[in-house]
């Protein structure tokens, strides 16, 4: 059985539209390579349509009281509850994501509505007086303005309420360009936040298969106050130039390169079981999945012997089989990109644990992987794999681990290891990374500041932090 499609057209002001020139996009089942459906392909005058849309609902959205958008936000968490089921089965259908993984992301993705609707009433601003007496400082929070989101496809429901929910928790309208594989998802949400009586033009989700000219149109476009968005860094690079025209407020959560650090005193199940949920949530398609296995000599023998044969145990097939435990990846080219990573690896000596290859037969598949010895010239340990491989490398001092952890321009999220807290501390104190992990294999909560530094992102999403990532401080001086 495959899920129901939801509607495949164009959500702007309220209404399912046709793109302006009636073309259509397909998306593929990653796990068959068979069509889905097609979605609606928008012009460049379509995302200014949304864009209209969006500015025409502002000022009536941003004056509803907060108690208004959070009761509006608490019914969109409770409706994503009612079809958790119903969602998960679609994320797994274009995604291709184990049914598991899949709930996971629902259950995570609605949270937000709720974490933000309890937000939308803590808005607080700030009273003071100026240092030399002269006024008072009032500052209050009001709604940034129009807001361009952009997500990517590896969580296309989670990726999309982490940003939603804080705009719409700060008063803000507006357009949603979900990734090109995974559209349907962001409809089925559409159709959620429309029942949940999200006024028209206050979210509009536009899909398109020229993302680089309709979104350059937004930006360039005065009505368009904030772009959020979350993708790869190169694209992320673009967009900072395309944003820097209207000079628009960015929000950028990019690419990660994970270290997990696993030093000789760690409790080497509690590793196993963090590195499985690190590595192999998604299949490894997170930004923050561990992207490189720093393991101290004591332990490295036996942790990698235990990884293997944890990861080459995982069932691969299709994400709506419930025994499946690794789905496809996103597409062909996702699967030659991690293929000739493997490859490379190997040629500079590395040594192949588990699995190694691509599997038999149709679907973007690639076997879940563990590399030993791998060379610290690896391209692999420089860029994000973005799939289930597990690269492994010794370590003797704990400098060394540091040294190690931050040779990359990246810095989302670092995993650590260890039974001493003061030395996991200390080291979580000095790698370079929004994020660490002590003693766990997942950060993600969207009551905690979610960012990176480096090349990894400006900003923050999810805690009190995400939604100022959607106002203004507004600063009025007076006196009496
Ligand atoms: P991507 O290629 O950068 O695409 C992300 C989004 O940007 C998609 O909606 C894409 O549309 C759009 N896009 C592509 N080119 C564009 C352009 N020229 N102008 C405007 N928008 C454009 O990334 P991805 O492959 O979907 O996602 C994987 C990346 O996201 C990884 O690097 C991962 O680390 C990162 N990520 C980061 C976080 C985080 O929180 N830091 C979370 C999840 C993922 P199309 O689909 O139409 O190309």
């Amino acid at each position: 059985m495959t899920p129901r499609i939801p509607p495949t057209q164009l959500f702007i002001d309220g209404q399912w539209r046709n793109a302006s020139a009636d073309r259509r996009l397909p998306v593929v089942d990653p796990a068959t390579e068979n069509m889905i459906a097609e979605v609606a392909d928008a012009s460049v005058q379509d995302g200014l349509d949304a864009v209209a849309a969006a500015s025409r609902a502002a000022p009536a959205f941003a004056k509803l009281p907060g108690r208004e958008r959070a009761e509006m936000l608490r019914r969109c968490f409770e409706l994503m509850m009612r079809d958790k089921e119903y969602l998960a089965e679609l994320i797994s259908y274009e995604n291709g994501k184990s049914l598991a993984d899949a709930r996971g992301e629902v259950a995570y993705a609605a949270e937000f509505f709720r974490w933000f609707s309890e937000e939308a009433v803590r808005l607080n601003g700030q009273f003071g007086t100026a240092p030399g007496g002269a006024n008072r400082i009032l500052v209050q929070y009001q709604p940034i303005g129009v807001s361009v989101l952009i997500t990517p496809w590896n969580f296309p429901a989670a990726m999309a309420t982490r940003k939603i929910a804080p705009a719409l928790a700060a008063g803000c309208t507006c357009v949603l360009k979900p990734a090109s594989e995974t559209p349907l998802t962001a409809f089925a949400m559409a159709a959620i936040m429309a029942e949940a009586g999200v006024p028209a033009g206050v979210v509009n989700i536009v899909t398109t298969s020229e993302p680089g000219p309709v979104i350059d149109a937004m930006l360039a476009d005065a009505r368009v106050r904030k772009l959020s968005f979350t993708g790869s860094t190169p694209v992320g690079r673009n967009l900072l130039r395309s944003a820097a025209g209207q000079v628009i407020s960015c929000s950028m959560e990019l690419g990660g390169n994970a270290p997990f650090v696993v030093f000789d005193d760690a409790d080497i199940d509690a590793a196993i079981e963090g590195a499985m949920i690190a590595k192999m949530r998604n299949g490894g398609e997170a930004c923050t999945a561990a992207n490189r296995f720093y393991v101290q000599r004591g332990v490295y023998e036996a942790f990698a012997a235990k990884l293997a044969q944890r990861m080459g145990a995982i069932k691969v097939g299709n994400g709506l089989d419930a025994a499946t435990g690794c789905g496809p990846l996103i597409t062909t080219k996702a699967v030659n990109k991690v293929s000739d990573l493997v490859d490379d690896a190997v040629a500079r000596g590395a040594r192949v644990l588990a699995g190694g290859k691509r599997p038999e037969g149709k679907g973007y598949f690639y076997m879940p992987t563990v590399l030993a010895d791998v060379s610290r010239d690896a391209k692999l340990l420089g860029e994000e794999i973005f799939g289930p491989v597990a690269p492994l490398v010794v370590f003797d001092t704990e400098a060394e681990a540091i040294e190690m952890a931050n040779n990359t321009e990246y810095g989302l999220v670092a995993y650590v290891y260890t039974k001493d807290m003061a030395k996991g501390l200390r080291v979580s104190e000095q790698i370079e990374s929004g994020m660490v992990a002590l003693n766990r294999g997942l950060v993600s909560d969207p009551a905690a500041p979610f960012g990176g530094v480096k090349q990894s992102g400006l900003g923050r999403e999810g805690a009190h932090e995400g939604i100022l990532e959607f106002s203004e401080a507004k600063y009025i001086a007076t006196s009496w």
